[in-house]
């Protein structure tokens, strides 16, 4: 059974990718209605047409899905819910509109734009401030100049009466008291000539209309809850709590943006972090347990996330935190389910042409893989592009063929070398010296010794016709799995080039 005492929203504008502060948002409100067995709602805020961007809702969706965010409620669409869209709910709007006219606590404004700015001109220049309150013109209209501008069908506005001179007091969970004077608010649009709402408006009204208790949101929007106050105590409704979470700043405290790393939720899915990581990452973006805690499952977080915990001061978001954090969530996470993830993500980018696989891509494999690379693994992409040559031919750069450039005859003498004993090996695991890494190690080993170097240098030379890169997983290892033919292959073909 929910707990209705507890109704919180994620109210995302649909106008591009989910963004991490965004998630952090949704995660947040997710969090604290989880603890409290409270009911999570989501609302699409799409009144805004110039901005709005419809593919972005599905996106929007996926990624709060990907996250594990569900919502409680909304429209049954066969059995799942649809998230509310205020775009579906002009008429609520207009409804609230309407009684607020009626009341005397809004009115209707027929001034043009032009007109508007007119006004913003005249006053600049009288008065030398660029700060300007509509000075309502159209709150003096009679009722009958009233009906007759609607008769001759002008354009018209819906602003609120905003009260001369009175404090408007709110206590935020994070920020704490605030206060401002009504002084510095115009009467301001609720109602745009359109028909559609305000931003300010439509929220306050939603958040009424869909009794929401407790406001969860980024500071940014700490300067509009004010004017969302007005329109409660216009109403006559009771206010929520609210919470602003702190802003969120790159590493080096500057805006976040592309430069610190990936900034949506799309990105990190595409990138193969675990939504796990991402969870416990998002989590300490403003809200901390403790001050040496940083990982938490997501039963820790609901058990002892709270609001009261939530600090003002801007979070710094750390991309080397968040790829060391999933490292540690892979390195917990079983070799069957990687393995899933590996296979999932090789197959979709897997080369159209059948003549570029040299080894079929199937889990058993990939579970054999997994072992040699999962202390190093940071993300799912990473793991793949390190081992995407076991599955496919290795295409040598100019520069990896022009790697041994100015120590040609070594590198040469190192392959043949290799190959001669590698030769002697057998494919077949019954016999002796068969290809296994405990047994190559050694002869390469005695390779070095002949060669008066270190086992260094000659599995410098290996890897580089092994892998066409200078990384790769563990050496001796990965030449078990790919196996004596295909390990031979590769070091003749690179050895061409000398
Ligand atoms: N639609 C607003 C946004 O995407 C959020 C409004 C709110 O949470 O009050 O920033």
């Amino acid at each position: 059974m929910k707990n209705e005492n507890i109704r919180v929203r994620f109210a995302p504008s649909p106008t591009g990718f989910l963004h991490i502060g965004s998630a952090r948002t949704a995660f947040f409100n997710w969090l604290f209605a989880k603890k409290m067995s409270g009911v999570f709602v989501l609302r699409i805020e799409d009144t805004d047409i110039e901005r709005h961007k419809e593919d972005t809702i599905d996106l929007i969706m996926d990624s709060l899905k990907w996250l594990g965010i569900t919502w409680d409620e909304g429209p049954d669409i066969g059995g799942i819910f649809a998230p509310y869209r205020q775009s579906l709910r002009k008429e609520i709007y207009n409804q609230y509109a309407q009684k607020l006219i009626a009341e005397k606590r809004a009115y209707r404004c027929f001034c043009s734009p032009d007109k508007l700015e007119e006004k913003r001109k005249a006053s600049t220049k009288d008065k030398g401030s660029d700060f300007l309150k509509y000075d309502r013109e159209c709150l003096k209209l009679t009722d009958e100049d009233i009906a007759n501008n609607l008769q001759y069908g002008r354009n018209y506005t819906i602003r609120l009466l905003v009260p001369d001179d009175r404090e408007i007091n709110f206590t935020d969970i994070a920020y704490g008291k605030i206060s401002v004077n009504s002084k510095i608010v115009e009467d301001f649009i609720i109602i745009r000539s359109n028909g559609l709402p305000t931003y300010n408006f439509s929220v306050a009204i939603d958040d009424i209309q869909m009794k929401i208790t407790h406001v969860i949101r980024g500071e940014d929007h700490l300067s509009n809850t004010p004017k969302q106050l007005l329109i409660y105590d216009a109403l006559n409704s009771e206010l929520p709590r609210f919470v602003h979470l702190p802003m969120i700043l790159g590493s080096d405290g500057q805006k976040l943006s592309k430069r610190h790393g990936s900034i949506s939720i799309e990105a990190y899915r595409d990138e193969g972090f675990l939504p796990e990581a991402i969870q416990n990452y998002l989590a300490l973006l403003g809200w901390a347990y403790d001050e040496k805690t940083t990982i938490f499952s997501l039963e820790e977080l609901v058990a002892k996330f709270s609001l009261e915990d939530i600090n003002k001061k801007p979070a710094k978001f750390d991309y080397e935190k968040l790829l060391w954090l999933n490292g540690g969530y892979i390195r917990n996470t079983d070799d069957k389910i990687l393995s899933k993830l590996i296979y999932g993500r090789l197959i979709k980018s897997a080369p159209q042409k059948n003549t570029d696989i040299v080894s079929g891509i199937n889990m058993a494999k990939i579970e054999k893989i997994i072992p040699l690379i999962k202390e190093r693994m940071r993300t799912i992409k990473e793991a793949c592009e390190l081992i995407s040559p076991f599955f496919y031919k290795v295409r040598y750069a100019e520069e990896i063929k022009n790697f041994f450039e100015n120590e040609k005859s070594e590198a040469a003498n190192i392959l043949n070398n290799t190959i001669t004993v590698l030769e002697a090996f057998s494919d077949n695991q019954t016999t002796s010296i068969t290809f296994k890494s405990s047994l190559i190690e050694p002869e390469l080993k005695k390779i070095a010794d002949k060669l008066g170097i270190n086992l260094r240098k000659v599995a410098e030379v290996v890897r580089i016709a092994l892998w066409g890169a200078k990384v790769s997983p563990p050496l001796f290892g990965t030449m078990e799995i790919l196996g004596r033919t295909e390990t031979l292959n590769r070091l003749k073909a690179y050895s061409e080039n000398f």
